[in-house]
């Protein structure tokens, strides 16, 4: 969007696969509360498209690479595009446990955050499956919503003493035993079905997959990373120059929200690089990256957009 509204060429590719995919209803983004996720994306999609500078493609790119002072990018389709500057807002992958009906009741029934699904299932039987740290943490934070709260943790709990005790003060029971299947009705969640032959009732669980970047094009650019996540500065600005990143893949927050208002960031200050170099260009005297005004020109010829996004982020 503010990319658009700087009048720059921009090149939206999108795969078309958000982490939010399965969710009937987005919520705690003000202004869409309760939309689903598909019709947010088109509501923005049209938003920014009404922009003449500003096109989409839906494609993969799976190769980037810097040549000179633009990114050379190919997609599965065949296509190569070059660009000045990349946004990168490839976003997270959820890795589903190999637990039978998981991942049918993902985003559904099977939750990740209270913030965006909790209201909704405040106050009946809840279920946290997870173990150690990550089901205590899960543990302290859901029983805010709901006082029918388990722990299931599909084998040994891995809890320190006093966190048992602090539990079970709170009613909080702890299942150790494997989970056979979640058995549920069109991803909603009914019982969980234990290996012994045992089983509970449950409408909601929380849980925590094992999450990594959607993408390798983060890597294969040079990005630094902490932990999972791509390391960026105030800017949006990755540990490569002219590559930025906004959303999931570069921020443990995981909201539409706070993608969102990283993407305007980032969407200003690509412009700001983009201005400076063209200001700096029109003075005729080198800019930044030493490069004289008729480098610049002659290296720009052939680069048709200022800035390409790879993946989608909702709203900018
Ligand atoms: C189950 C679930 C429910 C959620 N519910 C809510 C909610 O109710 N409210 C809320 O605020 N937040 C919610 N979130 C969080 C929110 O969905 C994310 O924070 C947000 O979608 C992040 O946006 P993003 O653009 O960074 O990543 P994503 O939305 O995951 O989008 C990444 C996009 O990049 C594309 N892509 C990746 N690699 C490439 C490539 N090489 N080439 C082209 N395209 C590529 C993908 O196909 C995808 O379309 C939820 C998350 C999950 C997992």
């Amino acid at each position: 969007m503010a990319l658009g509204r700087s009048m720059r060429e921009v090149l939206i590719v999108d795969g078309g696969n958000p982490c939010n995919k399965p969710v009937p209803r987005s919520h705690n983004l003000l202004g869409q509360d309760g939309r689903s996720p598909s019709v947010i994306t088109s509501i923005a999609r049209q938003e920014v498209l009404q922009y003449p500078t500003v096109n989409f493609l839906k494609d993969i790119v799976e190769t980037a690479k810097a040549v000179d002072d633009y990114f050379e990018l190919t997609t599965i389709t065949g296509q190569v595009l070059q660009a000045k500057k990349i946004l990168l807002t490839t976003g997270l992958k959820d890795e589903m446990p190999e637990i039978n009906g998981f991942e049918a009741c993902w985003g559904i029934s099977v939750l990740h955050c209270p913030y965006c699904h909790g209201y909704e299932f405040r106050g009946i039987n809840t279920v946290i499956i997870a173990s150690g740290t990550t089901a205590f943490e899960f543990a302290e934070l859901i029983s805010h919503w709901t006082d029918k709260l388990s722990l299931v943790t599909n084998g040994e709990a891995e809890l320190e003493k006093d966190q048992y005790q602090l539990l079970a003060e709170k009613n909080i029971k702890i299942i150790e035993t494997k989970i056979n299947r979640l058995h549920h009705t069109n991803g909603y969640l009914q019982c969980i079905y234990f290996e012994d032959g045992t089983s509970m009732d449950a409408n909601v669980a929380y849980a925590r997959p094992f999450m990594k970047q959607h993408s390798t094009l983060p890597e294969e650019l040079g990005c630094e990373f902490h932990n999972i996540h791509i390391k960026v500065d105030q800017y949006q600005q990755t540990s490569v120059r002219g590559v930025f990143a906004a959303g999931d893949n570069c921020s443990p927050l995981r909201s539409l929200a706070n993608a969102i208002a990283a993407g305007g960031v980032a969407g200003a200050f690509i412009n700001k690089e983009l201005i400076q170099s063209e200001f700096f260009r029109s003075m005729a005297v080198p800019g930044p990256g030493n490069h004289s005004a008729n480098d610049i020109e002659e290296e720009n010829k052939n680069i048709h957009n200022d800035v390409h996004y790879v993946g989608k982020n909702q709203h900018t």
